[in-house]
């Protein structure tokens, strides 16, 4: 199973904001420190801030800050919000593709559903701020973006 790059970089952006010394750091801020595109992590930071996970405030002064929330989001259930809970093949078909012939009785299928369901409970009990706890928090404050 393969992460989408938003759910990643989503947990990215908590991890950053979880360990920063810097007073509300921009969001061009913590793209620049992620190495990550400013586009695709102000489109992430507006959908973690709709979650409740940062505030984000604008102007002098302002910049974004984890919240509580944040804090101690359970890094599972923010992978199912940003991957949703959809199967992970595409037995329906798409505008482009038909459906598979076995949809209606397929065990494959079920048993798919219930590794996607295993692999989002193994992460239902870890924090964001479990995942910055050393060695990985003073990396993450040690990295700077590529040249
Ligand atoms: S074989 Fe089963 S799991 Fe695979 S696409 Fe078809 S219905 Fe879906």
């Amino acid at each position: 199973m393969r992460l989408l790059r938003s759910t990643d970089l989503a947990l990215r952006v908590l991890m950053r904001l979880a360990v920063t010394s810097e007073t509300n750091p921009t969001t061009r801020d913590v793209a620049t420190a992620m190495d990550v595109p400013y586009t695709h992590a102000a489109k992430v930071v507006a959908e973690l801030q709709h979650m409740g996970l940062l505030t984000a405030r604008r102007g002098r002064g302002g910049g974004l800050a984890l919240t509580e929330e944040g804090r101690t989001a359970s890094v599972g259930a923010l992978v199912r919000a940003f991957e949703g809970e959809g199967d992970i093949v595409d037995c329906e078909g798409t505008a482009t593709s038909a459906p598979c012939p076995l949809s209606s009785a397929c065990r494959l299928r079920g048993a798919l559903r219930q590794a996607q369901q295993a692999f989002y409970a193994s992460l239902d009990p870890i924090t964001v701020t479990d995942i910055v706890a050393g060695p990985t928090g003073p990396l993450l404050l040690g990295i700077s973006p590529r040249p």
